[in-house]
């Protein structure tokens, strides 16, 4: 019974998903209170299936998202969501994930989950090997890359170790971007390692998230202060394997926390860390908002990030955001700045008007 509600809600995203031509979707998660919280009589955050509410003194601001995930939303039930752009990356189209919000609001736990709550990327993962395997197709493979962007800087988390302990950090840092005439994005020096199957994928991913680079602030107990993307290369080999394959990227992004910065009361290094997400934050909303007139001038090339996402993030991509907040009196003035950023990715394109709820 469980299973046949759950491949109705798939179906139903997968139809919301085709709809759709080369837009962004973006969906909210507000997380659960933790132990450490204080809840309050009146929550300043309320929603709807497609709407949140967030009240703070003397104000009310409404926004309006394609799905919201409410507190006890399920890791499954998110993934049910984000699935079909999974069959969208298998038929060729580039696709982009985006986690974005203020430190400890749950990007982390969404995108990577936990042992017992496995996120999207475990799930995108196991998910690809079993939808090739009932296309029964041989001709589709994998490759994997992970790196993070760090103060403007690109490191290479799947570097091959130079010694036991130490990573060769020239080759982790060595990286450069570059787009082809047709617009393809290319990231010279990146490594991609062939993953011909589930358990090689899960190994290399748990070896890139254990390169990132954390640092600590005061908004949370550790807050990631760069952006962590994975890309899995999906090569579409036609019948003719000498031929050149057609490829498909698959970008998974954890962003770095989108808080401001007086809040952290963050000094020398973590300031330092704090200004370069902030700034390619602001490229990345400036890429969105450019795309969204769907004319004139793309600024990918203010950002390292927007520029690696370059291919990405346009017309024939598809791309999700999904904004996280936290649903604490606490952190209301960054939550009204998280939804604000996001509905304006959401203005792109939608297909009619919302349904009220
Ligand atoms: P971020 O990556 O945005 O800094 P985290 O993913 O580290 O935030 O989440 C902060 C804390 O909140 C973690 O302890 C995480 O386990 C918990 N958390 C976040 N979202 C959820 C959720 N939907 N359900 C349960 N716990 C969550």
């Amino acid at each position: 019974q469980k299973e046949s509600s759950l491949d109705k809600k798939r179906k139903e995203a997968l139809n919301k998903i085709l709809d759709i031509k080369g837009c962004i979707r973006v969906f909210c998660r507000i997380r659960p209170f933790l132990q450490t919280e204080i809840r309050r009589i009146h929550e300043p955050v309320t929603i709807g299936l497609q709407k949140v509410v967030v009240k703070s003194v003397g104000s009310r601001k409404e926004f309006r998202f394609d799905k919201v995930f409410h507190q006890s939303t399920t890791q499954e039930d998110v993934f049910a969501e984000v699935e079909p752009i999974l069959r969208s990356a298998l038929d060729g189209h580039n696709v982009c994930i985006l986690a974005y919000g203020q430190t400890g609001t749950g990007k982390t736990f969404t995108m990577d989950g936990t042992k017992d709550q496995p996120g999207i990327i475990p799930r995108v993962l196991e998910e690809l090997y079993c939808q090739a395997s009932m296309d029964n197709s041989s001709s589709t493979t994998f490759s994997m890359s992970m790196l993070e962007v760090y103060m403007g800087n690109l490191r290479d988390l799947l570097a091959p170790k130079t010694t036991h302990r130490t990573y060769d950090t020239a080759a982790r840092c060595n990286l450069n971007i570059q787009t082809d005439k047709k617009g393809l994005v290319e990231i010279e020096g990146l490594t991609e390692v062939k993953i011909p199957d589930l358990a090689k994928a899960k190994w290399w991913y748990a070896k890139g998230r254990r390169s990132r680079s954390t640092s600590w602030t005061n908004v949370n107990e550790a807050s990631s202060r760069s952006h962590c993307l994975t890309r899995i290369n999906i090569s579409h080999h036609g019948d003719d394997w000498k031929a050149k394959a057609e490829i498909s990227k698959f970008w998974m992004v954890d962003l770095g926390g989108s808080e401001r910065l007086l809040k952290t009361g963050a000094t020398g290094q973590t300031l330092d860390e704090g200004r370069a997400i902030n700034l390619s934050l602001s490229a990345l909303g400036d890429v969105i908002a450019a795309l969204r007139r769907k004319r004139g001038h793309v600024p990918y090339r203010n950002s390292k990030l927007t520029q690696i996402l370059k291919d990405s993030l346009g017309d024939s991509s598809k791309v999700l955001m999904l904004v996280h907040v936290s649903p604490c009196q606490e952190d209301v003035g960054e939550t009204i700045c998280s939804l604000s950023f996001a509905n304006r990715a959401r203005a792109i394109e939608t297909n009619g008007e919302l349904p009220e709820d």
